[in-house]
C-alpha cells in the first residue's frame, strides 16, 4: 500500500501538518519515535504557550493536549516507538525505513513526506571551551527533560552559559526546585530569549546576566565532578578581556548554546540546503528542493514560539496535499534573498507553481535595531515595507504579502533599514 503523506515526528509541528493534510481527505501516517506524541512539549512545563492560536496561555503539555485531541478524533493513522532511519527516493515515491519496537525494521512507500523531526541542541563540543571535562557540564534540554519527565535533580549550584530561552527557563526552573542559581553568561552583547523570559525567568529572582561573558575555564574536582567556573568579559570579537575574570563555585554548568534543525534524515536526497538556517531551502508551500517533500517547525527553522510552529505546519500539510491533487504547475521560481541586516529568510524561493498562496516570509535579523524599516525589493523597485519599533534576532519575524504582480524574472531581497 502506498501512503498519500508520511509525516515524520509528532511534535508541534508534525500534529499540526498532520490535521491539516487529513481534512483535505488525505490519507497521513505520522510516525514518532518516543513513546507519546507531543514532542519537545511534553518536558516544557511552564506556561507561555498558545497566546496567539488558543487566546489563552497554557502550559506545553496542555498546548499537545489540544492537538493530540483533534488528531485522535480525526483517527490519523500514528505509529510511536517508532524512528525513521533512512529516507530514499524511488521515481517519484518515497522509500521510509523506519525501526519499530512493535514491528521491526520495514519499509513504507510514500507519495509525499512532511519532515518534522524538530531539532537538537549544541553541545560543549561544538564550542571552544577551555579546562577539564568534568561532568556537571550538560546541555539545558537535557536537564530539563530528567528534571521534568525523570523526576531527576541534576545539581545545586547551578550557572548557564547562553541566553537562549531554554536556559532562562531552566535558570527559573532549578531555582524554584531549591537550588542556587548564580548567574546566566551570555556572550552576545543582547540575550538571545525573548524578552519576557528575561523578565519573568531572571529578573523576577534576582537571577544575574552578565552579557558580553563567556566560560574561560572549567574546573574539576578528584571526582571529576565539576567544581568551578571562570567567566570573562569578551570584547567586539568575543576575545575575553584580561583581568575581568570571575570564579564561581559551582556543580553544574548548563549549557543554552544554539539549536540545530535535525535534518539527518535528508542525507540521501541531495537536498539544498541553506547554510544560515541549517536546514533545507523551500519555496513558500514549504517544499525542499525535491519534489513532493516539506518540511516545517523547528527542522525547517528553530522557532520561539510553539503558535507559529503550529500555523507554519498546518501550511505545509496544505501544500503536501496541494501537491498530490496535482495542482502544482508551472514551476517558475525566483530566489528570496537575505540582505542588510537579515540574518536569513525562508523560505528562500518563490515558486509561481503555486499561484494560489500570498506570500509568507521568516525572517531573523542580525543584530538589535531600534526603529527598523523591514524594506522588500525586486531589483530595485521597492515592492512592500513596514515599520518596526524594535526587533531583536531572538524573535522570528513575519512578514505577509500577494506576489501575484510580481516579475517572474527578478529575484527578491529582504532587508532592514536602521532609520
Ligand atoms: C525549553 C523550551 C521552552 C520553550 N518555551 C516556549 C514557550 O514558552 N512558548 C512557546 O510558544 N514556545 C516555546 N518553545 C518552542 C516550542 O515549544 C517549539 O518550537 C515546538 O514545540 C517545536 O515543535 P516541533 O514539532 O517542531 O519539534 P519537537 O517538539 O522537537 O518535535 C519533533 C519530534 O520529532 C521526533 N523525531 C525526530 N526524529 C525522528 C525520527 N527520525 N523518527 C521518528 N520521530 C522523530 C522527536 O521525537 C520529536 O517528538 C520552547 C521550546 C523549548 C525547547
Amino acid at each position: 500500500m502506498i501512503r498519500d503523506i508520511v509525516v515524520i515526528g509528532g511534535g508541534a509541528s508534525g500534529l499540526a501538518a498532520s490535521i491539516s493534510a487529513k481534512k483535505r481527505n488525505k490519507d497521513v501516517l505520522l510516525i514518532e519515535r518516543e513513546e507519546s506524541l507531543g514532542g519537545i512539549l511534553n518536558q516544557c512545563i511552564h506556561n507561555g504557550f498558545g497566546l496567539e492560536v488558543f487566546k489563552e496561555e497554557y502550559t506545553g503539555p496542555e498546548y499537545a493536549h489540544k492537538f493530540i485531541e483533534e488528531f485522535m478524533d480525526l483517527k490519523i493513522d500514528y505509529l510511536v516507538n517508532t524512528t525513521v532511519i533512512k529516507l530514499d527516493k524511488n521515481n517519484d515515491d518515497f522509500i521510509i525505513t523506519l525501526s519499530s519496537k512493535e514491528l521491526g525494521i520495514r519499509n513504507i512507500t510514500a507519495r509525499s513526506v512532511i519532515i518534522s523531526s524538530g531539532c537538537y541542541e549544541r553541545t560543549r563540543g561544538q564550542i571552544s571551551m577551555p579546562g577539564d571535562r568534568p561532568n556537571g557540564v550538560i546541555t539545558a534540554g537535557s536537564a530539563q527533560r530528567y528534571l521534568n519527565i525523570n523526576g531527576y535533580m541534576v545539581g545545586k549550584k547551578v550557572f548557564i552559559l547562553g541566553s537562549g530561552d531554554i536556559g532562562l527557563i531552566m535558570a527559573r526552573r532549578m531555582y524554584l526546585e531549591g537550588a542556587e542559581v548564580l548567574g546566566v553568561a551570555e556572550i552576545m552583547p543582547y540575550s538571545n530569549g525573548l524578552n519576557r523570559n528575561i523578565v519573568q525567568c531572571l529578573n523576577d529572582f534576582d537571577i544575574p546576566l552578565y552579557l558580553s561573558h563567556t566560560v574561560t575555564n572549567v574546573e574539576a574536582d578528584e571526582d571529576k565532578r565539576l567544581s568551578a567556573i571562570t567567566i570573562q568579559q569578551v570584547d567586539e570579537r568575543f576575545n575575553p578581556i584580561p583581568n575581568t575574570e570571575k570564579h564561581f563555585e559551582v556543580d553544574t554548568l548548563l549549557l543554552s548554546i544554539g539549536l540545530i534543525p535535525d535534518i539527518t534524515l535528508l542525507d540521501d536526497l541531495y537536498v539544498e540546503v541553506d547554510p544560515k538556517t541549517k536546514s533545507a531551502k523551500i519555496n513558500q508551500a514549504y517544499e525542499t528542493s525535491v519534489k513532493g517533500l516539506f518540511i516545517c517547525g523547528n527542522s525547517l527553522q528553530v522557532h520561539d514560539l510553539v503558535d507559529n510552529v503550529s500555523k507554519e505546519s498546518s501550511r505545509a500539510g496544505l501544500s503536501a496535499s496541494d501537491y498530490l491533487d496535482g495542482l502544482v504547475t508551472n514551476r517558475k521560481k525566483i530566489a528570496i534573498n537575505p540582505g542588510k541586516n537579515i540574518l536569513y529568510v525562508a523560505p528562500q524561493y518563490l515558486d509561481f507553481g503555486w499561484v494560489e498562496k500570498d506570500l509568507l516570509v521568516s525572517y531573523r535579523s542580525s543584530k538589535k535595531i531600534e526603529k527598523a524599516l523591514v524594506k522588500v525589493y525586486q531589483g530595485e523597485k521597492l515592492i512592500y515595507q513596514k515599520r518596526r519599533a524594535f526587533i531583536v534576532p531572538a524573535e522570528m519575524e513575519t512578514l505577509t504579502f500577494s506576489y501575484l504582480e510580481l516579475d517572474q524574472n527578478q529575484d527578491i531581497m529582504i532587508e532592514i533599514e536602521e532609520v
